[in-house]
């Protein structure tokens, strides 16, 4: 027996289920937890590409497939994975039922492909605990008051787990991945990246939201606004995972947890605009309107009455936020507008910053120390991101590694590439 008895959550990703043999060692580690004496609630994604191939599917079919069909048919990839897990573990005689979202008591708005969860009602889920049984139940989806079934948006599984532990009252969520924990950095660009032990929610969000893809950044919000201790670890391994809580322990002179980077970006500037007041209302309500999301915005001087401005949107984005900007012409008189795209966002996270003034600044220094020159800088409490042109990332990121005392040769990256969202 491990400690005392405990209620967990335990999650699996698509490629810890990804086979018939995944699958069955699965229900082997959710059978050894049994074992330990505690009771288990199961979460699990569908099983490898299994919901991007369903996707491929429909698209063959229609390339404008209507949202509520697409979430019926992208809800049977997580009812394949419970199913099959439950008669796994009965085959090695364990008691288990599964249930869809909507069983378990998932309600959410009518917002298909992206659904919010508005309540849970885990009256059959408790109600087999008593029993007794292993529950597993499909992640990412739920329904409507109405009946209509929705999923939660891609990598939604996170959030089923995470919401089902407050619900539940579960002691921890278990996110079974296939990779070790959270690193400092990704260890495919940087060799001396290491496993947290811990880390915050607060920089876990950060990360999670700057690109790091262990962690779904909704499930972060969600665990941290119902206290839900997380820990993140390998279903392929029996490494201690990282745990996320609310206050992770400082280690002495680490001011920066993490470092996180993202190519998924590309810079517009507009140059040469009529600097009148509603200029950057009119442009970013425009692009909010059509569904792209702005991150930094820079304004320069202002010459002449006209003033230049360049903002950051994802690189998926671009050519819609051209195209946004070339039909405001008429209404919006510019000189010029033009784009690059061969960006990288590079951010620093860490609580200790708070505390520590002076830490954009030694970020500033080494970025410029290697010859490289930042585009973009944007900052909050706990996160300094700088745009720069992507050929440089991994000599930035493992100048930035070692000048925040993140090197260490502790523990070396085990597993293989994320699990796919
Ligand atoms: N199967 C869904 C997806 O691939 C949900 C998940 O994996 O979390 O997005
Ligand atoms: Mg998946």
């Amino acid at each position: 027996m491990n400690g005392t008895l405990s209620l967990y959550v335990m999650k699996f990703g698509g490629s810890s289920v990804g086979d018939i043999e995944r699958m069955q060692r699965v229900a082997g580690r959710i059978a050894d937890k049994q074992d330990e004496g505690h009771r288990c609630v199961v979460v699990v994604s569908a099983m490898g590409d299994t919901t991007d191939d369903l996707i491929d599917q429909a698209k063959q079919l229609n390339a404008l497939p209507p949202a509520r069909e697409m979430d019926m048919l992208m809800t049977t990839g997580e009812q394949i994975s419970v199913a099959l897990l439950s008669i796994a573990l009965h085959g090695i005689g364990r008691n288990a039922v599964s249930y869809t979202g909507w069983q378990a008591g998932f309600r959410t708005d009518e917002t298909h492909g992206r659904a919010r969860i508005n309540e849970i009602v885990p009256r059959r889920v408790l109600e087999a605990l008593e029993r007794e049984q292993i529950v597993i139940v499909a992640g990412f989806q739920g329904m409507t008051l109405d009946g209509e079934i929705t999923t939660l948006g891609r990598g939604g599984s996170d959030t089923t787990a995470v919401a089902l532990a407050g619900a539940i009252k579960a002691d921890v969520c278990e996110i079974y991945t296939d990779v070790d924990g959270i690193y400092s950095t990704d260890p495919r660009i940087v060799k001396k990246a290491r496993k947290l032990k811990e880390i915050s929610y607060d920089e876990m969000l950060e990360l999670a939201n700057l690109g790091a893809a262990v962690l779904h950044p909704r499930a972060v919000e969600y665990a941290k606004r119902h206290q839900v201790k997380l820990v993140v670890r390998s279903s392929f391994n029996h490494n201690e995972g990282t745990v996320v809580k609310e206050e992770a322990r400082m280690e002495q002179g680490v001011v920066v947890s993490g470092i996180a980077y993202d190519k998924n970006v590309a810079r517009i500037s507009i140059l040469g605009v009529q600097d009148v007041p509603g200029v950057l209302a009119q442009v970013f309500g425009k692009l909010a309107e059509e569904s792209v999301d702005v991150d930094i915005i820079v304004q320069s001087g202002v010459q002449n009455e006209q003033a230049d401005f360049s903002f950051t949107v994802a690189l998926s984005d671009l050519a819609r936020a051209k195209e946004v900007i070339e039909q405001l012409h008429a209404s919006l008189p510019y000189r010029e507008v033009t784009s690059e795209d061969n960006l990288v966002k590079v951010s620093i996270v860490g609580a200790g910053m708070v505390s520590h003034p002076g830490v954009a600044a030694q970020m500033f220094d080494v970025i410029s120390k290697e010859g490289v020159s930042i585009k973009m800088v944007s900052t909050s409490e706990i996160k300094v991101s700088c745009v720069i042109e992507s050929g440089n990332l991994q000599t930035i990121i493992q100048a930035l590694h070692t000048a925040y005392n993140l090197d260490s040769a502790e523990q070396a990256f085990v597993g293989g590439p994320k699990d796919r969202r």
